[in-house]
């Protein structure tokens, strides 16, 4: 038994099996085989797993991102059975005599390089799906048995860090908890955590030889426990079971209304990242989705989703949610958000760079088409859109000229959308000081408390080493929040919040208190949050 200690972002317990999750690509070495055919066979396996594993991968992504997300998994089975692909393979082995896994990666570089030359802009993309499918062939020639993609065991993650668009690809249903080595409490693998309601911890420094153990992820005090003893393991049995009453209690609360006791009600809505999350909006009882990052739609994908596949994924959130509220973000990518095909500059400050609605008013054709499909899908629902990051009056109005526009458009084309209630995050304390204004200009505000807190105190929410003193009970955050609420009732907007903060027990008597109208959580902070507001006199 070894203990290691990190920070806990996400409390719990988890019982599993760690998979260590690697980034870097395998380094496959050549070396000369004395029986052709034994490769030759032993390939065709591996063609023949590497179809198995895609296969369920497709039936995985069509629930939980739909048919448009679940099609590359498609895509890559054939490429698979690409004959001058696999062509190239045999070739190498048979005349060159080399081992199986070589003239995949060989094959994977010529080809790849083939496709990126090309002019057209699709055929250019293959030559990620040609290394992905290259990869999967390599990973299971290299551990025949032990990659284990699609094992039905409740797993343990162990990474150096994740970046949202990775832990958007992991199977949610069989990954128990995370833990990394490098990461900050209010990266987007914490905020992940949170949502599949799995405890995580970062800054834990692993060894590498512990990947495949059971161990035990204790959440409340940050620790894994690798090959616990009999006796340790029997008592995390004990407190895991103890935590899923707990839960159960909780659910009690389900279909109650959220209303304190002199009868305030307060709208308590779930943070989503996609349509895989809904189930969890639905077991937790939410009133309403406060805030749909549709950035994910986008981090997901290797290609700018086309207005078609955003609108079938708003459309399905918003019929889902039937007739509730559903709050859509636009796109808000840049600082910790990535996203390679979008080819923007590295910049030496990206937090208070080139990101969210600066992009979209720069690149007003980008905002155009979510904006479009998010007016189409308003047909089917209760749709609401927000806007991040905002600093002035003037990006306000340019996003309702722009909306305008998208109007007439539609209206034009006579194609139908429904009434939809437009707001702003408010995460700059410049939008908190202009606040009554910005009020006025729109429905809602939606107080984003994890930028909030990082442009209020100076500090990068990224960086680890100020976890410390990223505190978001600071006095003068919890005064933006008050000003905010004051100004946007004044200049006649509701008000929630829709960062971290929102779901902090110790914090829901002061947002009553200061007459916040909605809170927007994780799925599974609603339930103890409701009992906390019922609860309020
Ligand atoms: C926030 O900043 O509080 C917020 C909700 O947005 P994100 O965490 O996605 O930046
Ligand atoms: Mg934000």
């Amino acid at each position: 038994m070894k203990t290691y200690v990190g920070k806990s972002v996400y409390h719990g317990i988890a019982i599993g099996q760690i998979q260590i999750f690697k980034k870097e690509k395998k380094s496959v070495y050549r070396s000369r085989i004395e029986d052709v055919q034994q490769e030759l066979a032993k390939m065709e396996n591996a063609v023949k797993e590497a179809k198995e594993q895609l296969k369920k991968l497709y039936e995985k992504a069509l629930l939980e991102v739909g048919e448009s997300g679940a099609a590359i998994f498609e895509v890559h089975q054939m490429m698979l059975d690409d004959q001058d692909y696999q062509e190239s393979i045999q070739n190498m082995i048979q005349t060159q005599q080399i081992n199986a896994e070589y003239a995949v990666a060989v094959t994977a570089d010529n080809f790849a390089n083939m496709f990126a030359m090309m002019d057209d802009a699709y055929m250019k993309e293959r030559a990620a799906d040609v290394r992905d499918i290259s990869e999967r062939l390599i990973s299971i020639l290299t551990e025949a048995q032990s990659e284990e993609v699609t094992a039905d065991v409740p797993t343990i993650i162990l990474a150096d860090d994740l970046s949202p668009s990775e832990t958007v690809q992991m199977d949610k249903s069989r990954v128990n908890s995370f833990v990394t080595r490098y990461g900050s409490a209010n990266s987007h693998t914490a905020i992940l955590a949170r949502t599949m309601n799995v405890p995580a911890i970062i800054g834990l420094d692993y060894d590498e030889e512990i990947d495949g153990k059971k161990a035990i992820v204790d959440g409340f005090k940050g620790e894994l426990i690798v090959e616990p003893t009999d006796e340790l393991l029997a008592e995390y049995e004990d407190k895991a079971a103890q935590e899923v009453e707990k839960k159960l209690l909780l659910l009690e609360l389900k279909g109650k209304e959220t209303v304190t006791l002199s009868g305030r009600e307060i709208r308590l809505y779930a943070n989503i990242g996609g349509i895989s999350d809904l189930q969890s909006v639905m077991l937790n009882d939410a009133a309403g989705i406060g805030l749909f990052r549709s950035e994910f739609l986008y981090l997901e994908k290797d290609h700018y989703p086309t207005e078609e596949e955003q609108f079938q994924i708003y459309r399905s959130v918003a019929e889902t949610m039937a007739g509730k509220k559903v709050i859509i973000r636009t796109l808000d990518i840049g600082a910790d958000k990535q996203i390679s095909y979008f080819g923007l500059e590295k910049e030496e400050n990206p937090a208070m760079g080139y990101r969210a609605i600066r992009i979209c008013l720069k690149r007003v054709e980008l905002f155009k088409t979510q904006l479009r499909a998010l007016y189409r899908a308003s047909a089917y629902g209760n749709i609401g859109i927000m806007f991040p990051m905002i600093i002035s009056v003037k990006e306000v109005k340019q996003i309702k000229e722009i909306v305008e526009e998208v109007k007439a458009e539609l209206k034009e084309n006579g194609i139908l959308y429904g009434e939809v209630e437009l707001g702003i995050m408010i995460e700059t304390p410049a939008a908190v000081m202009i606040s009554e204004d910005l009020a006025k200009e729109v429905d809602f505000f939606s107080i984003g408390t994890n930028d909030l807190t990082q442009y209020t105190l100076a500090i990068d929410r990224q960086n680890a080493k100020l976890d410390d003193i990223y505190d978001s009970h600071h006095p003068a955050v919890l005064k933006m929040i008050q000003m905010t609420v004051e100004n946007g009732h004044k200049g006649g907007a509701w008000v929630g919040i829709c960062g971290e903060l929102g779901a902090d027990l110790t914090l829901t008597d002061t947002f009553v208190e200061m007459g916040v109208d909605e809170l927007s959580v994780s799925p599974a902070c609603i339930l103890p949050i409701r009992k906390k507001i019922r609860d309020h006199r």
